[in-house]
């Protein structure tokens, strides 16, 4: 990780009013998606004046947000989701944050937003961690950890704020899909886009969520559980999932995935391509047409596929279903390398199996 001097300092000022104990537990026992936050926050101000300041982790709080706020009228907002693990002997693990922290930046370049030093952004996370060690879940669950940044500049002229807010909140899982690891029937949108050329479909950023929901919606009411955008030049070329990116496991052993350019750059595709060209196999990062789907499904020239993030780790693919019709990839259920690659990630982030790509970050408890 590279040192960014001199950084902001974090300051712990604890809840006066967490939630009691038996209360946690009793949240902590059955846990949804999204729906339960922990006591504190991290946060910390830009202005152009004074740069980052008034950093601390503090009791969470809703923020008096002013009409005219910039973010609510133009959408500057960026976010990342990574998550923090307990192991099996209690420690709290993050993985691979510094990739997370590159990445908040590459998206604040992109939408015209201050950077915040790498250092910076894991002193948040890990502090937050440190601070509310108590939410960390065990098992199969987890802390997910969703850092943002939006414009708070209270001005309607289009052009970027001059304040911005950084926060940090945590938000302890289960797990992402309710049908636990059931393979996912997948929507080939031919309506909607996600991204073109130029546009910001590389950038982790609010907008880009926004526009995927009519096109999940449509999803839904075809019965699948996510949809799969195609390119928006030709809508030929297979992109991803509205917040997944996709693999494709060949016969040969070959894995096949979209390359960068309009996707967002995934940490998890990331670590699967390291992880497979350590082990042997050949991965291609390429362009990969829906027609060549099809057909590659049909001949079984392709075995399996599945969807990887943060969220829901690696998912299989079971069906496709587009206007004219469906198709199941392989014998339709998640596949060994699917879960083969699952259990090997899965094993690193909780530390369950040897790091041996030095990923994983150990959090102690705050004193
Ligand atoms: C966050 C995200 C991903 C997955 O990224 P990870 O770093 O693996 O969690 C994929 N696609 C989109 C559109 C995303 O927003």
């Amino acid at each position: 990780m590279t040192v960014d001097a001199p950084g902001i300092r974090f300051e712990l000022k604890r809840s006066s009013n967490p939630v009691p104990a038996a209360e946690r537990a009793e949240a902590l026992s059955h846990l949804t998606f999204g729906t339960l936050f922990s006591d504190h926050m991290a946060v910390a101000r830009w202005s152009q004046d004074r740069g980052w300041h008034s950093a601390e982790i503090t009791a969470r709080a809703p923020f008096p947000i002013d009409p005219a706020s910039s973010v609510l009228h133009y959408a500057q907002e960026i976010f990342e989701g990574m998550k923090a693990y307990r192991t099996a002997d209690g420690r709290a693990l993050l993985f691979r944050p510094e990739e997370n922290a590159r990445r908040f930046n590459q998206s604040a370049r992109r939408m015209a937003m201050p950077e915040l030093p790498e250092a910076d952004f894991v002193a948040a996370v890990e502090g937050l961690v440190a601070a509310d060690q108590d939410w960390l879940p065990e098992g199969e669950a987890s802390l997910y950890l969703r850092p943002f940044m939006f414009a708070s500049e209270s001005f309607l002229g289009v052009r970027p704020s001059r304040e911005y807010i950084f926060c940090v909140i945590a938000s302890p899982v289960g797990p992402y899909f309710k049908g636990g690891s059931k393979p996912l029937t997948l929507w080939v949108s031919q309506n909607y886009s996600r991204a073109a050329r130029g546009g910001t479909g590389e950038a982790k950023c609010g907008g880009n969520y926004a526009g995927s929901l009519a096109a999940q919606a449509e999803a839904s009411t075809k019965g699948c559980d996510q949809v799969v955008f195609l390119d928006s030049a030709e809508n030929r070329w297979v992109e991803e999932l509205g917040g997944m990116n996709l693999f494709f496991v060949m016969a040969d052993g070959r894995l096949v995935t979209p390359s960068l350019g309009t996707i967002l750059p995934g940490i998890t595709r990331k670590s699967i391509i390291e992880m497979a060209s350590a082990e042997g196999h050949i991965v291609e990062e390429r362009p990969y047409s829906f027609d060549e789907w099809q057909a590659d499904a049909a001949s079984g020239r392709m075995k399996e596929a599945f969807a990887c993030g943060t969220a829901a780790v690696v998912a299989g693919i079971g069906t496709l279903r587009h206007a004219g019709g469906e198709f199941t990839i392989g014998d339709g259920q998640v596949g060994p390398t699917t879960e083969a690659f699952r259990h090997k990630l899965v094993g690193i982030q909780r530390g369950a199996a040897p790091d041996s790509f030095g990923w994983t970050r150990e959090v102690a408890r705050a004193g």
